[in-house]
């Protein structure tokens, strides 16, 4: 009885060894993030300034500031600055890194445009082109003829068609590279002092309208209110359902950025969506623009138009009734 005791005493503190060895030895912080590699868009902390609080993100908050020898001939640039909340872990840092990494990829006039990164710190940041408007939900909100701050000036229809060209026109250079967005929608494009709007945001952000997106289930936090059809049913994403939620953008345009479906929880819109559904004519929108919502939200992908001929087609009608020639750079 002794001797079993003895085993069964020293199976016991075998076997918490080992568990204590398997724990000392996994740390989750290194598990599958990879590494940031510093590169060409490496700058030193130094020759970045930060000014004013701008805006929060997911990962930290955004400022404006200066850095310097980010643009060619340019001596300081006026930037903006994501930063990282201090003391995050390792695998939070590379996923911020490797998010912002993804603009490496682009060059398009109507696309943002990383300037710099600062990875070898303690607190990485990412440095961009400066969209002195902020997000387009935001600034179409606030140049409602009623909105309380009268911070901006009533939009034209020349220069909301104009806005929806060059959303197209970034999209068709997205989707020319064989970039699917996934989550475009007026809260990740961005605006500029000279009202010139770009695609702004290449992750799944979900911190400053957060209503804007729903969890389904196992497949995570998703922008429903954006989602075609076969993306909702099958979770399926490329260009075509991208068009679908450009078409989305479109409406959020003509309605200064009203909540679509509004008044419908999630799980309704979903169904509604899926079983053929899509959003009346907003009040006071031109027949023609909801004409291409409509080309967008078919329901068969490949009836849906492309980016480049949206683009075209955005550019005729803005030459035959403002004869303005064109919206490319
Ligand atoms: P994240 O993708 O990390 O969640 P966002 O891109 O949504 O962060 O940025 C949060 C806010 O910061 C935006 O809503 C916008 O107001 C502001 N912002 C982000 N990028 C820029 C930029 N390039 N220029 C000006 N403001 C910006």
């Amino acid at each position: 009885v002794a001797a079993i005791f003895i085993i069964i005493v020293l199976v016991g503190l075998v076997l918490l060894w080992r568990n204590r060895f398997t724990y000392v030895s996994v740390n989750p912080e290194y598990s599958s993030v990879g590494v940031y590699e510093p590169d060409e868009y490496e700058i030193a902390e130094d020759n970045v300034e930060l000014l004013t609080e701008i805006g929060h993100g997911h990962f930290g908050k955004v400022f404006e500031g200066f850095a310097k020898q980010v643009v060619k001939g340019e001596k300081k640039t006026r930037v903006a600055v994501k930063t990282l909340h201090g003391n995050e872990s390792v695998s939070k840092r590379m996923e911020f890194l490797k998010e912002a990494s993804v603009m490496k990829a682009f060059n398009s006039h109507h696309v943002v445009r990383l300037l710099g990164v600062v990875s070898i710190t303690k607190r990485p940041m990412v440095v961009m082109e400066f969209m002195s408007k902020g997000d387009l939900k935001t600034y179409l909100r606030s140049s409602r003829p009623d909105a309380e701050d009268h911070k901006e000036e009533p939009l034209t229809l020349q220069q909301k068609l104009q806005m929806c060209g060059e959303i197209a026109d970034g999209m068709s250079y997205l989707s020319e590279t064989k970039y699917v967005h996934r989550d475009l929608a007026a809260r990740n494009c961005l605006v500029h002092d000279d009202l010139t709007v770009k695609i702004g945001d290449f992750g799944l952000t979900r911190d400053v309208y957060e209503t804007d997106y729903y969890r389904i289930d196992s497949r995570g936090i998703l922008p429903v209110r954006w989602m075609a059809p076969e993306s909702l049913k099958d979770g399926v994403f490329d260009s075509r359902s991208d068009v679908w939620s450009y078409g989305v953008v479109l409406w959020e345009i003509a309605t200064l950025a009203e909540q679509p479906y509004q008044g419908q929880q999630h799980d309704q819109v979903t169904r509604f969506v899926i079983d053929g559904g899509y959003m009346e004519k907003p009040k006071d929108c031109p027949k023609k623009l909801y004409d291409m919502m409509l080309m967008c939200w078919h329901y068969s992908p490949s009836m849906r138009p492309t980016f480049t001929e949206i683009v075209a087609s955005l550019a005729q009608d803005l030459n035959d009734h403002f004869k303005q020639v064109s919206f490319f750079y």
